[in-house]
Protein backbone atom coordinates (compact mmCIF):
# COMPACT_ATOMS: atom_id res chain seq x y z
CA UNK A 1 0.00 0.00 0.00
CA UNK A 2 1.51 2.91 -0.64
CA UNK A 3 2.43 5.34 2.29
CA UNK A 4 0.50 8.11 3.30
CA UNK A 5 2.04 11.80 2.98
CA UNK A 6 3.56 13.36 5.97
CA UNK A 7 1.37 16.04 7.40
CA UNK A 8 1.15 18.84 8.88
CA UNK A 9 -0.98 17.84 12.91
CA UNK A 10 -2.36 20.10 14.99
CA UNK A 11 -3.30 19.17 18.89
CA UNK A 12 -5.03 21.62 20.54
CA UNK A 13 -6.89 21.43 23.78
CA UNK A 14 -8.00 23.13 26.96
CA UNK A 15 -4.84 23.00 29.83
CA UNK A 16 -4.32 20.41 32.02
CA UNK A 17 -6.33 18.20 29.22
CA UNK A 18 -3.25 15.73 29.15
CA UNK A 19 -1.66 17.11 25.83
CA UNK A 20 1.48 16.64 27.06
CA UNK A 21 1.66 13.36 28.19
CA UNK A 22 -0.03 12.19 25.17
CA UNK A 23 2.28 14.04 23.15
CA UNK A 24 5.55 11.83 25.05
CA UNK A 25 3.49 8.84 24.28
CA UNK A 26 3.32 9.44 20.99
CA UNK A 27 6.75 10.64 20.23
CA UNK A 28 8.74 7.52 22.28
CA UNK A 29 5.91 4.97 20.03
CA UNK A 30 6.59 6.97 17.16
CA UNK A 31 10.29 8.96 16.96
CA UNK A 32 9.90 9.79 13.14
CA UNK A 33 6.89 11.98 14.56
CA UNK A 34 8.78 15.73 14.92
CA UNK A 35 7.21 17.69 17.51
CA UNK A 36 7.46 21.23 17.43
CA UNK A 37 9.49 23.46 20.10
CA UNK A 38 7.87 26.25 21.20
CA UNK A 39 8.61 29.83 22.45
CA UNK A 40 7.51 31.13 25.66
CA UNK A 41 7.62 34.04 27.81
CA UNK A 42 6.74 31.63 30.54
CA UNK A 43 8.94 30.77 33.21
CA UNK A 44 10.45 27.37 33.29
CA UNK A 45 8.81 24.68 35.97
CA UNK A 46 10.80 22.67 37.24
CA UNK A 47 12.41 19.85 35.37
CA UNK A 48 11.70 22.03 32.09
CA UNK A 49 14.77 22.31 29.86
CA UNK A 50 15.85 25.28 27.56
CA UNK A 51 15.39 23.87 23.92
CA UNK A 52 13.83 20.63 24.62
CA UNK A 53 10.52 21.55 26.66
CA UNK A 54 10.61 25.31 25.12
CA UNK A 55 12.91 28.13 24.20
CA UNK A 56 12.41 30.72 27.02
CA UNK A 57 12.72 33.82 25.89
CA UNK A 58 11.85 37.65 27.71
CA UNK A 59 9.24 39.53 26.48
CA UNK A 60 11.63 42.08 24.27
CA UNK A 61 13.26 38.88 22.61
CA UNK A 62 9.69 37.24 21.96
CA UNK A 63 8.25 40.75 20.27
CA UNK A 64 11.42 40.44 18.44
CA UNK A 65 10.71 37.09 17.06
CA UNK A 66 7.26 38.47 16.28
CA UNK A 67 8.63 41.79 14.24
CA UNK A 68 10.88 39.74 12.42
CA UNK A 69 8.18 36.78 10.85
CA UNK A 70 9.76 34.03 13.20
CA UNK A 71 6.62 32.46 14.43
CA UNK A 72 4.36 30.64 12.56
CA UNK A 73 1.81 31.21 15.05
CA UNK A 74 1.27 33.06 18.46
CA UNK A 75 -0.90 33.66 21.34
CA UNK A 76 -1.33 35.21 24.82
CA UNK A 77 -2.05 32.67 27.02
CA UNK A 78 -3.16 32.91 30.87
CA UNK A 79 -0.52 36.02 30.89
CA UNK A 80 2.11 34.99 28.93
CA UNK A 81 2.95 34.38 25.01
CA UNK A 82 3.49 31.09 23.11
CA UNK A 83 4.67 30.77 19.42
CA UNK A 84 6.11 28.27 17.00
CA UNK A 85 8.98 28.93 15.31
CA UNK A 86 8.01 29.13 11.50
CA UNK A 87 11.70 28.05 10.01
CA UNK A 88 12.27 24.37 11.80
CA UNK A 89 8.20 23.63 10.56
CA UNK A 90 9.21 24.40 7.16
CA UNK A 91 12.33 22.07 7.36
CA UNK A 92 10.40 19.35 8.47
CA UNK A 93 8.21 19.63 6.43
CA UNK A 94 10.29 20.15 3.36
CA UNK A 95 12.50 16.80 4.46
CA UNK A 96 8.67 15.12 4.54
CA UNK A 97 8.66 14.38 8.14
CA UNK A 98 5.10 14.20 9.98
CA UNK A 99 5.08 17.38 12.30
CA UNK A 100 2.94 17.90 15.35
CA UNK A 101 2.58 21.42 16.77
CA UNK A 102 1.25 20.96 20.09
CA UNK A 103 -0.37 24.59 20.83
CA UNK A 104 -3.59 26.10 22.14
CA UNK A 105 -7.30 27.57 20.62
CA UNK A 106 -5.70 30.93 19.16
CA UNK A 107 -2.45 29.29 17.82
CA UNK A 108 -4.35 26.48 16.06
CA UNK A 109 -6.84 29.20 14.35
CA UNK A 110 -3.62 30.97 12.81
CA UNK A 111 -2.19 27.86 11.31
CA UNK A 112 -5.74 26.86 10.16
CA UNK A 113 -5.18 30.03 7.74
CA UNK A 114 -1.74 28.94 6.82
CA UNK A 115 -1.89 25.72 6.79
CA UNK A 116 -5.39 24.88 5.53
CA UNK A 117 -4.08 21.64 4.66
CA UNK A 118 -3.14 20.75 8.53
CA UNK A 119 -4.84 17.86 10.16
CA UNK A 120 -6.28 19.92 13.70
CA UNK A 121 -7.36 17.74 16.66
CA UNK A 122 -8.66 18.93 19.66
CA UNK A 123 -8.58 17.31 22.53
CA UNK A 124 -10.90 18.11 25.99
CA UNK A 125 -11.24 16.33 29.21
CA UNK A 126 -13.98 14.13 30.61
CA UNK A 127 -15.59 17.20 32.12
CA UNK A 128 -14.89 20.73 33.78
CA UNK A 129 -14.53 19.09 37.36
CA UNK A 130 -12.06 16.33 35.91
CA UNK A 131 -9.80 18.94 34.27
CA UNK A 132 -9.78 21.08 37.28
CA UNK A 133 -8.71 18.22 39.14
CA UNK A 134 -5.75 17.99 37.00
CA UNK A 135 -5.00 21.04 36.80
CA UNK A 136 -4.87 21.43 40.49
CA UNK A 137 -3.28 17.68 40.85
CA UNK A 138 -0.20 18.84 38.66
CA UNK A 139 0.90 21.56 41.40
CA UNK A 140 2.61 23.40 38.69
CA UNK A 141 0.47 26.92 38.59
CA UNK A 142 -0.74 29.22 41.70
CA UNK A 143 -4.41 30.07 42.41
CA UNK A 144 -4.26 32.76 40.55
CA UNK A 145 -2.80 31.12 37.48
CA UNK A 146 -5.29 28.28 37.80
CA UNK A 147 -8.12 30.64 37.64
CA UNK A 148 -7.08 32.10 34.16
CA UNK A 149 -6.51 28.95 32.93
CA UNK A 150 -9.90 27.24 33.76
CA UNK A 151 -11.38 30.28 32.55
CA UNK A 152 -9.48 29.91 29.15
CA UNK A 153 -10.41 26.40 29.48
CA UNK A 154 -14.18 26.96 29.12
CA UNK A 155 -13.82 29.47 26.34
CA UNK A 156 -11.51 26.67 24.01
CA UNK A 157 -14.24 23.70 25.06
CA UNK A 158 -17.07 25.78 23.12
CA UNK A 159 -14.69 25.48 20.02
CA UNK A 160 -14.42 22.25 19.42
CA UNK A 161 -16.37 21.72 16.36
CA UNK A 162 -13.93 23.88 14.48
CA UNK A 163 -11.49 20.86 14.76
CA UNK A 164 -11.20 18.02 12.28
CA UNK A 165 -11.57 15.51 15.14
CA UNK A 166 -12.49 15.30 18.77
CA UNK A 167 -10.77 13.09 21.19
CA UNK A 168 -11.68 12.79 25.03
CA UNK A 169 -8.90 11.99 27.44
CA UNK A 170 -10.64 9.83 29.53
CA UNK A 171 -8.38 7.41 29.79
CA UNK A 172 -4.73 7.97 28.61
CA UNK A 173 -4.40 4.78 26.62
CA UNK A 174 -7.51 4.63 24.88
CA UNK A 175 -6.95 8.69 23.74
CA UNK A 176 -3.30 7.27 22.94
CA UNK A 177 -4.88 4.65 20.46
CA UNK A 178 -7.46 7.39 18.69
CA UNK A 179 -4.43 9.72 18.13
CA UNK A 180 -2.28 7.61 16.76
CA UNK A 181 -4.74 6.02 14.24
CA UNK A 182 -6.17 9.86 13.43
CA UNK A 183 -2.41 10.95 12.82
CA UNK A 184 -2.01 6.97 10.49
CA UNK A 185 1.12 6.45 12.77
CA UNK A 186 -0.22 2.89 14.06
CA UNK A 187 2.01 -0.33 11.82
CA UNK A 188 3.67 2.88 10.64
CA UNK A 189 7.57 2.88 11.48
P1 LIG B 1 1.91 25.53 29.38
O1 LIG B 1 2.20 26.84 30.04
O2 LIG B 1 0.96 24.71 30.20
O3 LIG B 1 3.15 24.80 28.96
O4 LIG B 1 1.14 25.87 28.03
C1 LIG B 1 -0.02 26.65 28.05
C2 LIG B 1 -0.76 26.52 26.75
O5 LIG B 1 0.03 27.07 25.69
C3 LIG B 1 -1.06 25.08 26.36
O6 LIG B 1 -2.42 25.00 25.95
C4 LIG B 1 -0.13 24.82 25.21
O7 LIG B 1 -0.68 23.91 24.28
C5 LIG B 1 -0.03 26.19 24.59
N1 LIG B 1 1.15 26.38 23.76
C6 LIG B 1 2.38 25.83 23.91
N2 LIG B 1 3.19 26.22 22.91
C7 LIG B 1 2.45 27.02 22.10
C8 LIG B 1 2.72 27.71 20.87
O8 LIG B 1 3.81 27.67 20.31
N3 LIG B 1 1.71 28.43 20.34
C9 LIG B 1 0.47 28.49 20.93
N4 LIG B 1 -0.44 29.21 20.30
N5 LIG B 1 0.18 27.85 22.06
C10 LIG B 1 1.16 27.12 22.64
Amino acid sequence: MERQKPRLTVLSGPSGVGKGTLVKALRKNHPQLWLSVSATTRAARLGEVEAIDYFFKSNDEFKQLVACGGLLEWAQFAGNSYGTPRKPVEQQLAAGAPVLLEIELEGARQVRKTFPEAFQIFLKPPSMAELEARIRGRGTELEAAIQKRLKRAEEELKAELEFDAVVVNNDINDALVQLELLMDLAGNE
